[in-house]
């Protein structure tokens, strides 16, 4: 073949006969067969082979340390292995010079000043640890060899320090430390004297930005996490307010040793505190049980307190629940309002009633005070008559007395009246209180109403579920129950807004409470859900009123803004099985409400 010198040239062909060869086309393949055109020689090792091989000999027999990367470096070259080559290439050359003392490479040594910089040693903080390496690449950065050594040696003598514990100072406290290390973490040691293998860790993982991360966070959990909770104790409020200000002040060890300590304090007092805080719970618990209890007794008869104890009773029979609590709460306030306002008003009839009992008794009084003296009148006319002959003078008697029997008529009548109307705005006054403690009694049980619909809420409806119950059982008669979910009412108050959706759930509950017998009992379950109650009920019958009171629904529009809005609701139904429970026998219907969803709504389905 013609010799070619073109580089161009060399190269095309270079590719062809890669192609006709049928060799893959590596930087290897491509150089042997470009050399192989172009006549430079053979195999690239062949030329360098023994120079390279006398090189080694050299250096082994100078520097016997080198024997290991040199070897490595032989085989490499012999295996072109060119990755690993340039490694122990690398390694040796990092190795000449310090010969013998030449422990590893530059990786290594730079690996291990790493390790030494974090971990925190006795009588060494970082910035000195910093001083040392700014000298020694002052003083040996020209000369690579000396560098490597003498960082070796700074930071074999870092590690050969005892190590400590803790976490990592930082340079505020290496410039307060400076003048005197030893006794300032011989104290810091002594204070936490044993630290556990995971503070050690922990120490290794908090820094730079970790570090202030946490720390920040521990300033946020007491500020925003503790000390709203400690408003009752102000000089727990008080001290978790100084360990914040203390936490996001720390700067160096000692202040995180200082916050550590004063942490487990205000822990331990905060586990005191809250145990007792437990423990008076406990005991204003089974005061207010007591009390409950022994009013429950004492009212039995009293319908006005009747409602509000066993609402009380009934919560605190169970584990504290805030929902609950708010619930009765908000019912209570309502029945207290109302009952005040007619409390108010009984007052003011039985006072009245008093005032005129007081005057029907001086009315009396004065009757038989005025019976009186007419009595001894009557008696002077006696005598005067039997004591007199002269019948002129019997005359004169005879007149006088007629006058005064007169005068005690009307005086007798005038009373008499005034007792009939006395008696009469008593029997009011009597009606009246009667109808205001009536009253009374309907408002208490308001507890068992829900607000907005009037309708029962859970508890009236547990109550009337008891009753039911109990009546079913005792005349074993059948019961069934509707659960009725409003249909897209979301959508609704969406739309028209939450107001309207009130507005939307009063009406519904008014025809449906229409549309029921009057036997039914309809109570509010959730938001939009119903529960009724149909005692004596199959559950064939429960299916035709559940689907009249659909069908009325359909028929009487809630009007909202005089627009028309239909608003639907599916229902499921189930009849109680014999003994089973509420929660079982709601569930099943609640079921069938699920499937009459599915179904496409504004259907009845049965369980
Ligand atoms: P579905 O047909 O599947 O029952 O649809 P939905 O939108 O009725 O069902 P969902 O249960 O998801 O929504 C019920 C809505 O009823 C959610 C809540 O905002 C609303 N809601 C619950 N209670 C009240 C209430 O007292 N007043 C008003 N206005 N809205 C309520
Ligand atoms: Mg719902
Ligand atoms: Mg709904």
């Amino acid at each position: 073949m013609q010799k070619l010198t073109n580089p161009t040239d060399i190269a095309r062909e270079t590719l062809k006969l890669l192609t006709t060869r049928r060799l893959v086309p590596t930087p290897d393949n491509y150089q042997k067969l470009y050399q192989e055109i172009s006549g430079a020689g053979g195999d690239v090792a062949t030329g360098i082979e023994p120079a390279l091989q006398k090189i080694f000999k050299d250096v082994v027999k100078n520097a016997p340390g080198l024997k290991q990367p040199v070897h490595l470096l032989e085989k490499a070259f012999s295996e072109k292995n060119w990755v690993e080559f340039e490694h122990a290439f690398s390694a040796l050359a990092s190795g000449t010079g310090v010969a013998g003392s030449a422990k590893g490479s530059w990786g290594t040594l730079i690996k291990e000043l790493l390790k030494q910089w974090e971990l925190k040693h006795s009588g060494i903080t970082s910035k000195r640890k910093r001083e040392g390496v700014d000298r020694v690449l002052a003083n040996f950065s020209a000369d690579s060899a000396a560098l490597q050594e003498k960082l070796g040696a700074l930071v074999r003598s870092w590690s050969e320090m005892p190590k400590q514990s803790g976490i990592e100072m930082d340079d505020s406290l290496a410039d307060a430390e400076v003048g005197k290390p030893e006794s300032k973490t011989i104290e810091s040691k002594s204070e936490v004297p044993r630290q556990s293998r995971s503070e050690d860790q922990l120490a290794g993982i908090i820094k730079g930005d970790a570090k202030s991360y946490l720390q920040e966070l521990l300033v946020q959990s007491l500020e925003l996490g503790v000390m709203p909770r400690l408003s009752h104790f102000p000089e727990l409020m008080g001290e978790a307010g100084k360990l914040a200000k203390q936490a996001r002040e720390a700067r160096d060890e000692l202040a995180f040793q200082g916050l550590a300590k004063d942490l487990k304090q205000f822990w331990f007092k905060l586990e005191v505190r809250g145990e007792s805080d437990s423990e008076v719970l406990a005991g204003i618990m089974s005061l207010l049980r007591l009390l409950v209890d022994n009013v429950g007794e004492l009212v039995i008869d009293d319908q006005w307190l009747h409602g509000q104890v066993a609402v009380i009773q009934e919560i605190i029979a169970q584990p504290l629940d805030t929902r609950s609590l708010f619930d009765a709460e908000r019912s209570f306030k309502e029945v207290i309002y109302k009952q005040s306002a007619l409390k108010h008003s009984l007052n003011d009839a039985k006072t009245t009633l008093k005032n005129m009992l007081t005057t029907f008794v001086d009315r009396l009084g004065e009757l038989s005070e005025s019976t009186d003296g007419y009595h001894s009148k009557i008696e002077g006319y006696s005598t005067k008559i039997s004591q007199t002959e002269d019948i002129l003078q019997l005359n004169k008697i005879l007149e006088e007395l007629l006058a005064d029997t007169k005068g005690m008529q009307l005086d007798v009548m005038r009373s008499r009246d005034e007792l009939i109307e006395a008696r009469k705005q008593v029997e009011s006054a009597e009606q009246k209180i009667i109808k205001l403690e009536v009253e009374l009694d309907e408002v208490s049980e308001l507890v068992r109403e829900d607000q907005l619909t009037g309708t029962l809420n859970r508890r009236g409806m547990d109550d009337a579920f008891e009753r039911e119950i109990a009546r079913s059982d005792r005349v074993k008669s059948s019961l069934s129950v509707a659960v009725l979910d409003v249909d897209h009412f979301k959508r609704l108050n969406d739309s028209l807004g939450h107001q309207a959706g009130d507005e939307a759930l009063i009406h519904l509950v008014r025809v449906v409470k229409e549309a029921l017998r009057p036997m039914d009992t309809i109570a509010r379950y959730g938001g939009e859900e119903f529960v009724i109650i149909l005692p004596d009920t199959p559950v064939e019958e429960a299916v035709k009123v559940m689907t009249r009171v659909q069908r009325e629904l359909t028929k009487k529009f809630f009007l909202h803004k005089n627009e028309r809005v239909l608003i639907t609701f599916s229902a499921g139904i189930a009849e109680r099985l014999p003994d089973e429970g509420v929660e079982s026998l709601i569930g099943r219907a609640d079921k069938a409400v699920y499937v009459a969803k599915e179904a496409g709504r504004n259907r009845v389905e049965v369980a």
